[in-house]
């Protein structure tokens, strides 16, 4: 048998970092068992059903490289042929029509919380013995959900689950302005995609047995279900917007690896021992649903930023460029004015959580220094730096192999010769060529810069003494 799983998204909105890991655990599924990943787009609700929403999403998937195998499906692509099967069900008695007002619906929900029980439709349409559509009244359909026996499923994460039908309403399939609704066509496509696995959000397990009921109904095989549990707050509530970033491409925008995304959500609810790396290539094969956590999972920002940093590092370097590139663009930084971001790169990026990190780290590289009017600038650029600073640009002038070790050695030769501390020559040079105090290692930082931009700087610093 083929596996077959799918992501089936309402686009209501952006790629949420839940709804990403569910895709994650579907697409891993899938790829683990040779299997058949399927995108479809359950966009049936107009109201709140977005293009723009599409193509965010649609992105994100992308920029985590959750490639699907089929689709994207639409279903407001086939609401014809929903209503066709919504028809076919009520010539064969399956379903009915509901001509209930919603003040009478109100009533007797009323009525049933008033007594103590679950609301849920009375059933008042279910019996009329004449169910043809009455000219002009307006009506929804309804499905006849069995009132006896139980629906029972071995749910691939929580276990046995078993619903008695006496709970189930009969649920509205066709809403009164002709569009039929989510429960059905998820149903529907669930059968016509051949869905093996339905692996969605715990929210959706109430809606289990009613889509089972449903298929049973038509006489359809029953996929195999698994709920993922909700990701929480640190307080234990839902995850929200106001604590913390849930679109997806947000991080991106933020300066995250997808790598960091992908087994930072992997690990929210799955696990392998106490293994927390994981390569793409080692997801693929080691992910089963047996392992995916029954509880819900705390977000927790630290840790993502700690896969960050270590795919930062990890990662090749050239593939790091390639992520980055863009971040200088957007901040207006241009990369040809200065060394080779090969060079440049290695430097910082042991001290980055973030390619946002990468960039405000090495920016100086690419432009000249803003001797900003703080502390530090005073405390090193001052006329007693001038001494030290020409000093040292003699020497830079006529060193004769430009090598790292010389550099370093030069340095060294100045702290020995004056007898001042390596601090003492390298601060004052290291805020004239780079602007800041925090730098990578100086010999490095002078080395990569070059000669020529070296002795500029150290002329601009110089200039600025004089001037202030
Ligand atoms: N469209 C549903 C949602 O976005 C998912 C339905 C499903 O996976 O069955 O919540
Ligand atoms: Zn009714």
């Amino acid at each position: 048998m083929q596996i077959r799983t799918r992501f089936a998204p309402s686009p209501t909105g952006y790629l949420h970092i839940g709804s990403a890991r569910t895709a994650l655990y579907s697409w891993l599924f899938a790829k683990k068992n040779n299997g058949i990943f399927i995108l479809r787009f359950e966009d049936t609700d107009f109201e709140r059903s977005t293009e723009s929403s599409v193509k965010g999403i649609i992105n994100g998937l992308n920029w985590l490289k959750l490639s699907w195998d089929e689709g994207p499906y639409f279903q407001s692509k086939k609401l014809k042929y929903y209503i066709e099967i919504i028809h076919s069900m009520l010539s064969t008695g399956c379903a009915y029509r509901c001509y209930c007002s919603e003040v009478r619906l109100q009533k007797v929900r009323k009525y049933q919380i008033e007594q103590g029980k679950k609301p849920k439709y009375d059933g008042k349409c279910r019996t009329l013995s004449n169910n043809i559509h009455v000219n002009n009244s307006s009506y929804v359909v309804r499905f006849k959900n069995p009132e006896k026996g139980q629906v029972i499923f071995q749910d691939q994460i929580r276990g046995k689950i078993v619903v008695n039908n006496s709970e189930l309403d009969d649920l509205i399939i066709l809403r009164s302005n002709g569009i039929p609704t989510y429960n059905f066509c998820v149903v529907i496509d669930d059968r016509d995609m051949d869905i093996t696995h339905v692996i969605r959000g715990e929210d959706h397990i109430n809606n289990t047995p009613r889509q089972i009921n449903i298929l049973k109904a038509l006489g359809a095989k029953i996929p195999l279900y698994a709920h993922v549990s909700m990701i929480i707050d640190i307080d234990g509530k839902k995850l929200s917007k106001r604590n913390n970033v849930i679109d997806v491409m947000k991080y991106c925008k933020l300066g995250y690896l997808p790598e960091a995304i992908l087994n930072y959500i992997l690990r929210l609810g799955w696990s392998h021992g106490d293994q927390e790396i994981f390569s793409i290539k080692e997801m693929k094969e080691l992910f089963t649903l047996d392992n995916v956590g029954k509880s819900s999972s705390c977000f927790n920002i630290k840790k993502l930023l700690w896969f960050n940093h270590y795919y930062i590092n990890s990662l090749p370097i050239d593939y790091i460029i390639q992520c980055l590139k863009s971040f200088y663009t957007e901040a207006r930084i241009n990369i040809n004015n200065g060394p080779n971001l090969n060079m440049v790169v290695p430097l910082v990026r042991n001290k980055c959580k973030t390619l946002n990190d990468v960039i405000k780290l090495t920016r100086f590289f690419y432009e000249e220094c803003s001797y900003l009017n703080n502390k530090i600038i005073q405390k090193y650029l001052n006329n007693s730096s001038i001494f030290m600073l020409k000093e040292i640009k003699k020497q830079i002038e006529t060193l004769s192999i430009w090598q790292v070790k010389n550099i370093s050695l030069m340095i060294h030769a100045l702290s020995d010769h004056y007898k001042v501390s390596i601090k003492e020559v390298a601060m004052p040079l290291r805020i004239a060529i780079t602007g800041t105090n925090v730098s990578p290692s100086i010999d490095m930082t002078i080395y990569v810069l070059g000669r020529y931009c070296v002795l500029k700087r150290i002329n601009n610093a110089l200039e600025y003494i004089y001037n202030n």
